[in-house]
């Protein structure tokens, strides 16, 4: 199960596509201790567990306490857990950086990706720009700690920025990549025309570096390719509301998604009562059902139209389809579709590795940690 903690609403950010509140609340530590003794219960024997905000660096006292907990229960019950932190770089030090390699953490970095992108929409409070520090940031970062995805938003006002962004964050050191789109902007056909050019740029780049034997992930895009390759497999990225990911707001209570935080009619539970079966599964039946327009599309398995959270966001109703987001997961798939034939054509080696061949991803980690001068056995 993953939890994702939602350990303040503070920001020090007021981005301007941001969907959070920006309240003043707390997650406490006595709640945060409730969801772990409750998690330590599960069958799997494993949790991540996700530092969430607002800017959860705005809390790193209680980021240490929570991973000193987790040890002193991970001891007791043969456990293990994970973790991953989702910030947006302002207050990254050279302290967290080393308390995150020593304690394996995933970093989930946010950078739009070019000044010029960034700087549209990631603005402190008083409206100044961010990306100088946040780039600086990010270059320490990945000189010391290569386990990091950068997470980018595009939407509206950014999107003829995509492509640059995409090509400035591989160059910059960054290997994994997330593009996010702003599925609540609005959308017309002129900027669902510019994504679409901007993608089929991205899409020539992806080959290109895939070509050039570079190793990389960029998702969405490595998801669709896998869904292109293995016709049966639905998209990895769909989701399963609160089946295998709850959000611990810090009110304490327990929703499905992000998306649903603060909602009083998708509570789950809380962190005392943890998941109450009955919720779980009334949403979970909500999440699976099908559109009528998506029933006789061959796509279905492969694009998010069953996503509640995303449903929520451009309808305000998760069992209501946006024709966005119809448009836009066409434009990722044949996006995709075109990268996957190509290079199968060529039978490009990277990719037949990347995506045919099983122990890739283990051959890429051991290789990585030499590059970065990490023994076998030592912690990455
Ligand atoms: S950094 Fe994240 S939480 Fe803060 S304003 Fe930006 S999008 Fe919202
Ligand atoms: S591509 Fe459009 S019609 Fe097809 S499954 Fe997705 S949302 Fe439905």
């Amino acid at each position: 199960m993953h939890y994702t903690l939602h350990i303040t609403d503070r920001c020090n950010l007021r981005c301007k596509y941001c969907f959070e509140n920006k309240k003043d609340n707390d997650l406490s530590f006595e709640n945060i201790k409730s969801i772990l003794d409750n998690a330590v219960k599960d069958e799997s024997r494993r949790a991540n567990i996700t530092f969430y905000g607002g800017e959860p660096l705005l809390r790193k006292d209680i980021i240490y306490e929570t991973v000193e907990y987790c040890k002193k229960l991970e001891e007791g019950n043969d456990f293990l857990f994970t973790y991953q932190i989702n910030t947006n770089g302002i207050l990254l030090d050279d302290e967290f950086i080393e308390f995150a390699k020593d304690n394996m953490f995933h970093i989930c970095y946010s950078i739009d990706g070019t000044k010029e992108c960034h700087d549209l929409n990631r603005v402190y409070r008083d409206g100044q720009v961010s990306f100088d520090l946040v780039n600086e940031n990010a270059v320490n970062l990945l000189s010391k700690y290569p386990y990091v995805t950068a997470m980018m938003v595009t939407t509206v006002n950014n999107i003829q920025h995509f492509y640059d962004s995409v090509k400035y964050l591989f160059d910059v050191g960054f290997k994994y990549i997330f593009c996010g789109i702003d599925y609540t902007s609005n959308w017309d056909d002129e900027s669902i025309e510019k994504l679409r050019k901007e993608y089929e740029k991205v899409g020539r780049l992806y080959i290109e570096k895939t070509l050039n034997e570079d190793s990389f992930y960029l998702s969405p895009i490595e998801h669709k390719i896998d869904t292109h390759i293995s016709k049966d497999k639905i998209c990895e990225l769909n989701c399963q509301l609160g089946l295998k990911h709850i959000d611990i707001g810090t009110d304490g209570n327990i929703y499905p998604c992000i998306q649903f935080v603060g909602m009083q009619k998708f509570i789950m539970g809380n962190c005392k009562t943890g998941i109450v079966k009955e919720k779980q599964l009334e949403l979970m039946k909500k999440s699976a059902k099908e559109h009528e327009i998506c029933k006789e599309c061959e796509l279905k398995n492969r694009c998010k139209h069953t996503c509640g959270c995303m449903n929520l966001m451009t309808n305000k109703d998760p069992n209501k389809l946006s024709p966005i987001t119809c448009e836009i997961e066409r434009i990722i798939i044949e996006t995709s579709d075109k990268i996957a034939s190509t290079l199968y054509k060529k039978r490009a080696n990277m990719f037949i590795q990347k995506k045919y061949n099983k122990i890739f991803p283990i051959v890429e980690i051991i290789e990585r940690s030499k590059r970065n001068g990490i023994k076998s056995g030592e912690k990455v």
